[in-house]
């Protein structure tokens, strides 16, 4: 889980609400208990693909073997 800033009110360390995963992406929506602002950030997953790319190839071999 990643905490964000408000943009608008400054307070830190705020949880996102949600978290939706679109491709290699995932998106974070947050909504400021201060001020009730609401903004998402965008996170590139691309750092992580070489992990799902191993556990599909693990997940390939079981299901032909
Ligand atoms: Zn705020």
């Amino acid at each position: 889980m990643i905490t964000d800033s408000c943009p608008s009110c400054t307070t830190r360390g705020i949880a996102p609400a949600e978290t939706r995963t679109r491709g290699d992406r995932a998106v974070d929506g947050y909504e400021c208990p201060n001020c009730r602002h609401a903004w998402a950030t965008v996170r590139d997953l691309t750092a992580y693909s070489e992990l799902h790319a191993r556990r599909a190839q693990r997940r390939t071999r079981r299901s032909a073997a």
